[in-house]
């Protein structure tokens, strides 16, 4: 599969280029929204994580690739709140902690 346009996971914001990047809907096909480190088999890997665990978990991840933290703070900051998976979450109302 080649595509011109570059994907982005609508989870966490990692750039997807290989078909191994993607995640898999349950009958196996390729969901292009994903990635497979967040969307495998139908399911979020992360199902019960909040928006800042997320962004927190993406944080510990990027700095560990080698980005400070502070370039690794701004880019979750300012790409995940973005991303469908959480924008779709906000319009559900969360029940009382
Ligand atoms: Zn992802």
């Amino acid at each position: 599969m080649v595509t011109s346009e570059k994907n982005i996971c609508q989870s966490c914001g990692m750039p997807m280029k290989n078909m191994t990047d993607f995640g898999t809907y349950k009958d196996g096909c390729i969901n292009t929204d994903y990635c497979h480190y967040c969307y495998d088999e139908g399911e979020f890997t992360d199902k019960e994580i909040s928006l800042e665990e997320k962004m927190a978990k993406n944080i510990r991840i990027a700095v560990k690739m080698g980005m400070s933290k502070v370039d690794a703070s701004n880019l979750a900051t300012n790409v995940i709140p973005s991303l469908w998976r959480w924008r779709k979450s906000n319009k559900v109302k969360h029940p009382e902690k």
